[in-house]
């Protein structure tokens, strides 16, 4: 049994697992995929859990893939377990619409979330700020790091965080997402946006998806040039589930598939008013929800 670390040209990179662990010690084998997959319309994705044999020229054919339980599109792939969320506190500026937005994605697709909160150092001006940031996400349940990979704050938390599972990184571009992973994986040297300005080029030119190897078990999908998540689509009518802190109020509201908008009676609306809700997350829900509307679009 393996898991595809890599998907290029055709081939498949296949690590070994023992016991259904992640072993990190062997080099990935380059696989085919045996013909029929194609078949039955199925294509072998990063992150999927494989049956694999070795041929004899040192190359190997996957022969099974594994139920899938959970499947990104952007980035593609399969089998995330946890999500990591990296926005700046500074440089660029905490941007709390975008960090709302990609917790409706995850909270749809029910995977796990850490929200990371990077460039302490920057911000040492805005500690309160920071501060109550973090307890408005962890009184909704999710679980906030401040970090700075200028001083090391909260990098070996985040790496334990990792260890043992396949997470996504996902943040707009120069938040520190590579600055953070070269951090905490001895030996790393991703390209940080210094040097390519350096070099004089602009990063994320290849568009394959890879699983990196941190150790420790951990696999994290490196994105180049995805700085958002795309799940499967999201209705309209979904929306407001996927603010997690919404649901025990909504149940109450006066009508059924009130949509906290206009309707009187509506308990969302009123926890919102006595402070039981954070404002700056019903205003993006009214955000979200009025895109979505107007424009008829999926999310
Ligand atoms: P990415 O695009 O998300 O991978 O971001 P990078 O890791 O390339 O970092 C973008 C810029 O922010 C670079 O100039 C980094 O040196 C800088 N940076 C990253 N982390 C920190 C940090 O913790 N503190 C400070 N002061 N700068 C940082
Ligand atoms: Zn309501």
């Amino acid at each position: 049994e393996g898991i595809i670390v890599k998907a290029l040209s055709g081939y498949y990179y296949v690590s070994p697992l023992r016991e259904g662990e992640i072993a990190s010690v062997d080099e990935p084998v380059q696989c085919r995929a045996r013909g029929i997959f194609k078949k039955r319309g199925q294509s072998p994705l990063v992150g999927d859990r494989v049956v694999y044999s070795l041929t004899e020229n040192g190359e190997g054919t996957v022969d099974e893939i594994g139920p899938r339980e959970s499947e990104l599109i952007r980035p593609p792939v399969a089998n995330v377990q946890l999500a990591v969320l990296l926005f700046s506190i500074r440089e660029p500026d905490l941007n709390l619409q975008l960090l709302d937005k990609f917790l409706v994605h995850i909270e749809h697709a029910g995977l796990e979330t850490l929200i990371v909160l990077t460039k302490r150092d920057l911000a040492e001006d805005e500690e309160e700020g920071t501060a109550l940031v973090k307890r408005l996400y962890e009184e909704i349940g999710y679980e906030v790091l401040v970090t700075s990979s200028r001083t090391g704050d909260g990098s070996e938390e985040l790496r334990r965080k990792l260890e043992g599972r396949v997470s996504v990184f996902a943040g707009q571009s120069g938040v520190g997402k590579s600055s953070m992973l070269n951090r905490i994986v001895p030996g790393l040297t991703l390209e940080t946006s210094e040097i390519s300005l350096r070099l004089g080029r602009g990063r994320h030119t290849t568009r394959h998806v890879e699983l990196m190897d941190i150790g420790g078990g951990g696999y994290v999908a490196d994105t180049p040039g995805f700085s958002q998540l795309d799940f499967l689509e999201l209705g309209v009518e979904e929306l407001s589930s996927c603010f997690r802190e919404f649901i025990s109020y909504s149940e109450e509201c006066k009508f059924r598939g009130c949509t906290h908008t206009h309707e009187p009676g509506c308990r969302v609306v009123e926890a919102v008013e006595n402070g039981e809700i954070a404002d700056s997350r019903y205003q993006h829900y009214k955000l979200f929800f009025n895109e979505m509307k107007d424009k008829k679009r999926r999310y």
